[in-house]
């Protein structure tokens, strides 16, 4: 069976990349149809550790991750509080590491604008009693844990509130195109065994580590 829809914009892929993308869309105004082959969260975001990074990950070797890691942090407390728990985190330094690193580490952190607190060995072993005693250096950053799932089921509800609509255990299997330009997305539905061709002038690939077969 073949249906026709219409969307200004398709996304493909309901992690948290899609989830936010076809939310801010839809609150931008657009009619949006969030597309996923599974479920929500069924690919990377839903089988991942739930660290929302403080930055402090990256200062050493990747400075602009760090820049973006803060700001997103930042950013996901004010809009999603609920999904997020500000555990805190800390850095240690233990007997074995390089010191020149240990001693780097505030200067790195400073120049990524990742907040910090240098702390004591006993406050660090009273915030968290089961690290190794033998601390040499201990920092405390923002690094929190995220709820995944709420996140993207929260993203979606207020995609679905502002006319947006989700298709899950449905695939994008093709687009056509004029020129250069897609006009449909062709989507198959497992299970119904239903075709959709939806003709819109935008398909979002935010179908993660399937993003180079999508493309
Ligand atoms: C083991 C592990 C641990 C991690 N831990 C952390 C962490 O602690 N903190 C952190 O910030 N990041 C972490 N990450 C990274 C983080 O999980 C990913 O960066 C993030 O989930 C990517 O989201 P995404 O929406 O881009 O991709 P995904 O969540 O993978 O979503 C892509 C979706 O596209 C769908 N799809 C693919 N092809 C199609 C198609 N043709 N049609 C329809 N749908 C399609 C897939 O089914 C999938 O649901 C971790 C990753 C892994 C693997």
């Amino acid at each position: 069976m073949k249906r026709q829809l219409k969307a200004d914009a398709v996304v493909i892929g309901a992690g948290v990349t899609g989830c936010g993308v076809a939310r801010d869309l839809a609150l931008r105004g657009l009619s949006v149809l969030l597309v996923e082959r599974g479920d929500v969260n069924s690919g990377a975001s839903g089988g991942n550790h739930g660290l929302l990074h403080s930055g402090a990950r990256y200062a050493f070797a990747d400075k602009e991750s760090a820049e973006e890691c803060h700001e997103e942090n930042t950013l996901l407390k004010k809009v999603a509080p609920q999904c997020v728990e500000a555990t805190g985190g800390l850095f240690v330094g233990v007997p074995g590491d390089d010191e020149n690193d240990m001693a780097d580490f505030a200067s790195h952190l400073e120049a990524s604008g990742v907040p910090y607190r240098k702390i004591s060995a006993e406050e660090a072993l009273a915030l968290e009693p089961t690290v190794n005693p033998d601390i040499i250096a201990a920092y405390e950053v923002e690094d929190a844990a995220v709820d995944p799932f709420m996140l993207s089921l929260d993203n979606v509800a207020d995609t679905q509130a502002h006319g947006g609509e989700l298709l899950c255990g449905t695939e994008l299997v093709a687009v056509k195109r004029d020129g250069k330009r897609i006009t449909h997305a062709i989507l198959e539905q497992k299970g119904s065994g239903i075709t959709f061709e939806v003709e819109t002038a935008c398909v979002v690939n935010a179908a993660g580590a399937w993003a180079g077969k999508v493309a």
